[in-house]
């Protein structure tokens, strides 16, 4: 029975992992709509106040959110030569123990988009929470004039908590890349469409205009059932069949999709490169969540927070002037630490100038994360999980984690289990994870999420 449980959450994931986009719509555009019929458009579109910059230039910015990528995967295609993007900044500051708070698609997003933690509230208070496009909407260069935002994305718009978010903003999604509205990215995966995403962006790079940019790219093709170019083929044998057995193979073909939108990513680089001239810029990257092959028994993501699906490939790279000696040597710090996507908007606010400003008074004690770019603060304990108010997952599993340590647990687990991230001796990087001995910090997660989530997974 127990393996039979665990072989389904295996077999089941790749539906429920997409699903969740639409499960968190559902639930969350009733408050939204409602509100707008209502005759309360105000709440349903969040405008923040104006915010002048206060950077002696303001960077353009490239922000990559790639798709099921995990770390261990990557670093090798990097090393190996196979994937050349990271490559492209000799410069670039490595998060080596960056962790996503969800493996769900997302969650994971909204996370990263929001800087604040969707867990332990309403779905009606998540889509009052202001995303990195409200901020960069709100910011002005030193001439008064708004920045140019993009949210050039392979996936489907509703993947965003707050569809009107994106109101004034330069949008491409999935839809607008096939040609017709799509239920299930996964049916179109096979006509390549960060390839198709990769055109959008060269253009609108390339199309006339003196405004600073922010670009929010999001990437799809790595996701099940993996897009692989058939032209470029180094891993074999591949296949896209899921099975226990063939496991291999199909890792194979997840590591042929990550090659495909490699090339995908270079050529937006090259656009953007030509775009952004001499000005200062700043590139971000990273992933919503890992990959499991068959590891913990699951296969695809959303089943668990264990390192194959909460490690994440993440680094932060500037040019002309965008990164100040203050702020290198503060992402340096955080190089070797545990960092998480709750990060990613306080260091965006902070690399446009608007960090700590009055416009964002409403905003930034929303935050659960860090501004990388400022001086270290310590990441304390945070909740992680594949549930929230606005997607019921299949299978309840949550929990918390510190600097050091993860506390996770599945429906059928006793008591969480508390394990300690092994480093590696010369980088720090997470290499492995063990079983912790209990200690306060176990404790304290435990305590945080049961706190948060209500009880702990299957013990209600
Ligand atoms: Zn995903």
């Amino acid at each position: 029975m127990f393996i039979a449980a665990i072989a389904l959450i295996g077999v089941v994931a790749a539906g429920p992992a997409r699903g969740a986009a639409d499960g968190r719509l559902a639930s969350a555009l009733p408050v939204l709509v409602g509100q707008h019929e209502a005759g309360a458009h105000a709440h349903a579109t969040l405008n923040l106040p104006i915010a002048p910059t206060t950077a002696p230039r303001l960077p353009h910015v490239l922000f990559v959110l790639g798709e099921s990528l995990r770390a261990d995967d990557y670093a090798a295609l990097v090393a190996s030569g196979h994937v050349r993007f990271p490559g492209e900044f000799p410069d670039r500051i490595t998060l080596d123990d960056h962790r996503t708070p969800s493996s769900y698609t997302a969650i994971a997003v909204w996370s990263a988009l929001t800087g604040a933690t969707p867990f332990g509230k309403d779905s009606d208070a998540l889509g009052r929470v202001a995303t990195l496009f409200d901020v960069a909407k709100a910011v002005r260069d030193r001439n008064g004039g708004p920045l140019a935002i993009t949210y050039a994305s392979a996936q489907r718009r509703d993947v965003l908590e707050r569809p009107n978010t994106l109101a004034g903003v330069t949008t491409f999604s999935v839809d607008d890349l096939v040609g017709h509205a799509v239920d299930d990215e996964d049916d179109v995966i096979d006509l390549g469409v960060d390839q198709r995403l990769a055109e959008k962006v060269v253009s609108l790079m390339d199309s006339p205009g003196t405004q600073t940019t922010f670009t929010v790219v999001h990437l799809s093709g790595t996701h099940a059932p993996y897009y692989v170019d058939p032209s470029q083929v180094p891993f074999q044998p591949w296949s896209h069949t899921v099975s226990w057995n063939g496991l291999p193979a199909l890792r194979n073909a997840y590591r042929n999709a990550i090659v495909a939108q490699d090339a995908a990513l270079l050529r937006m680089l090259t656009a953007f490169r030509r775009r952004v001239g001499n000005d200062p810029w700043v590139v971000l990257f990273t992933a919503d969540h890992g990959e499991a092959f068959g590891e913990h028994s699951a296969i695809h993501h959303g089943q668990n927070l264990r390192i194959e699906q909460g490690h994440v490939p993440a680094f932060v790279a500037g040019g002309n002037g965008a990164l100040s000696p203050d702020m290198l040597a503060a992402l340096t710090r955080y190089a070797g630490q545990r960092t998480t996507h709750f990060d990613w908007l306080p260091t965006l606010a902070a690399l446009l100038g608007v960090r700590g400003t009055l416009p964002l008074a409403s905003v930034e004690p929303g935050f659960a994360g860090r501004s990388l770019v400022d001086p270290a603060r310590p990441l304390g304990a945070l909740a992680i999980g594949n549930c929230s108010a606005s997607f019921k997952c299949p299978l309840d599993n949550w929990g918390a984690m510190d600097e050091d340590h993860i506390a996770y647990a599945l429906p059928w687990d006793g008591d969480y289990a508390c394990l300690a991230q092994q480093r590696s001796r010369s980088d720090r990087r997470t290499v492995e994870e063990i079983p912790a001995a209990d200690n306060a910090s176990c404790t304290h997660l435990r305590a945080l999420a049961n706190g948060t989530f209500g009880h702990q997974p299957g013990k209600k």
